[in-house]
């Protein structure tokens, strides 16, 4: 038996559920699958910037169940900078925490209401017709659509099928995180510590971060870059270990709730569309390379599929692949060639020393952190990413000959 709908998605992390939501409030029928259970967590550092707020906004998401972040605490060596979210762009000038576990299920939750129908425990493959997708299979049976929306998070089995996979010479991401007991769990700014060593010494062009819940937990993680110099031999527990030793007595941690969990963080995609097909947020490499923050990507890429395939619906995979490349690709090439730089200890180092160094300067590293930066920004931390832009792009084949041994 085949069923019918409008739209199907695959994946039913924020990306999928705002290409839901979007969709079956338009008036849409649309079909959600997840092979996992209703409740499923995602390894993730949890942190929303003032961006992601703005699409959960968008979306009519109540958010009081989040815990409000004013700012960033920006630690390199002993320079401690706390700068707030900024006012005056065209995001809230607040972040927040919330734990993937309630984040989902509140973005999932409003999908189901909206008239969206979800099926969990359900893994989902596309069934191909000369080229074009055409709907997918899962669990013995076969459903047909228009458009099918590819929200299956980092590269797997679909990914394979359709070409998405990451561009095997563009960088890409792992990190790691735990959570933990702090008494500073309602401490509102999220704390990034940008000069995180590997065992051998060697800077790591990454991150360790510790992002209060304001539920008697905090979540901390460390992340790296795959432009490392040694990353094929960065030992991700080792390097959360020796974090955790440093922030240990600050944040007065207790012991860890659970295992530490590590997963991957696409920062590219061969494709992100098709015939009858589109791929959104981390299914299309939408993760800025300078931070590792995604889940505002994918809550407005969901939304643009959703509503171009609202609008024409034969059209909307061409347009979308033009609307996705002309907000994001920008900035997301320069990001991948930015970390390429510090993937060089020597860069790295003396990068960071700049990036906090002055107020205006962090001010800068302040807005690139919060998703905050594109093309279109204006003022200084506009134009000085328009000219990184430019001269990273005119170094590309440099950056990428001189590239870190990983
Ligand atoms: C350690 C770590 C820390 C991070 N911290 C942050 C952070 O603080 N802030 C931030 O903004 N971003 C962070 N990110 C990135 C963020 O987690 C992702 O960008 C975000 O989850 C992307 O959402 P998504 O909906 O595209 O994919 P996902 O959230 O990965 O959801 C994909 C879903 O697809 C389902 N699925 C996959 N294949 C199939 C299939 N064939 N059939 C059915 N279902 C399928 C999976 O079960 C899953 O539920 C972090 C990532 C990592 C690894």
């Amino acid at each position: 038996m085949t069923t019918t709908a409008d739209l199907l998605v695959i994946g039913a992390g924020p990306a999928g559920a705002a290409a839901a939501i979007r969709a079956a409030r338009g008036g849409a029928s649309v079909i959600v699958f997840d092979r996992a259970k209703y409740g499923r967590d995602k390894v993730c550092g949890d942190g929303l910037t003032p961006r992601a707020v703005g699409a959960l906004e968008e979306l009519d998401i109540d958010v009081s169940d989040a815990h409000h972040i004013a700012g960033l605490r920006m630690i390199a060596n002993s320079t401690v900078r706390e700068l707030p979210w900024p006012d005056g762009t065209r995001f809230p000038n607040h972040g927040a925490v919330w734990p993937r576990r309630r984040l989902d299920a509140a973005l999932i939750d409003a999908a189901t209401e909206a008239g969206a129908d979800v099926r969990w425990e359900s893994e989902a493959l596309p069934i191909m017709e000369n080229g074009a997708v055409v709907g997918v299979t899962a669990n013995g049976e076969t459903y047909h659509a228009p458009l099918t929306v590819v929200a299956t998070g980092a590269p797997g089995a679909v990914a394979k099928m359709l070409g998405t996979e990451r561009i095997a010479d563009e960088p890409f991401g792992l990190a790691i995180r735990a959570y933990a007991t702090s008494p500073r769990h309602a401490d509102q700014h999220l704390e990034a510590c940008l000069t995180l060593q590997d065992e051998f010494g060697t800077p790591v062009p990454g991150y360790g971060w510790m992002f209060p819940a304001g539920d008697g937990t905090v979540n901390i993680g460390v992340g790296a870059l795959s432009t490392m110099k040694g990353f094929k031999k960065l030992n991700l527990n080792t390097l959360l270990n020796s974090y955790r030793d440093m922030v240990q007595e600050p944040w007065g941690l207790g012991e860890y709730q659970e295992r530490p969990r590590a997963w991957r963080l696409p920062m590219s995609a061969q494709k992100r569309h098709g015939e009858g097909w589109v791929a959104i947020g981390d299914a299309a490499g939408l993760i800025n390379p300078m931070n590792g923050e995604g889940i505002d990507y994918g809550l407005e890429s969901g939304m643009i599929a959703a509503d171009l395939y609202l609008e024409d619906p034969a059209n909307a995979p061409e347009r979308y692949d033009k609307m996705v490349g002309d907000r994001f690709d920008g900035f997301l090439s320069t990001g991948r060639r930015f970390s390429f730089l510090i993937g060089h200890p020597w860069i790295l180092k003396n990068g960071l020393r700049m990036a906090v160094g002055t107020e205006g300067i962090a001010n800068i590293t302040l807005q690139v952190m919060g998703n905050l930066v594109d093309g279109d920004t204006p003022g200084s931390a506009g134009r000085i990413f328009r000219l990184a832009d430019r001269t990273l792009a005119a170094a590309d084949p440099l950056l990428r000959r001189t590239r870190a041994a990983a």
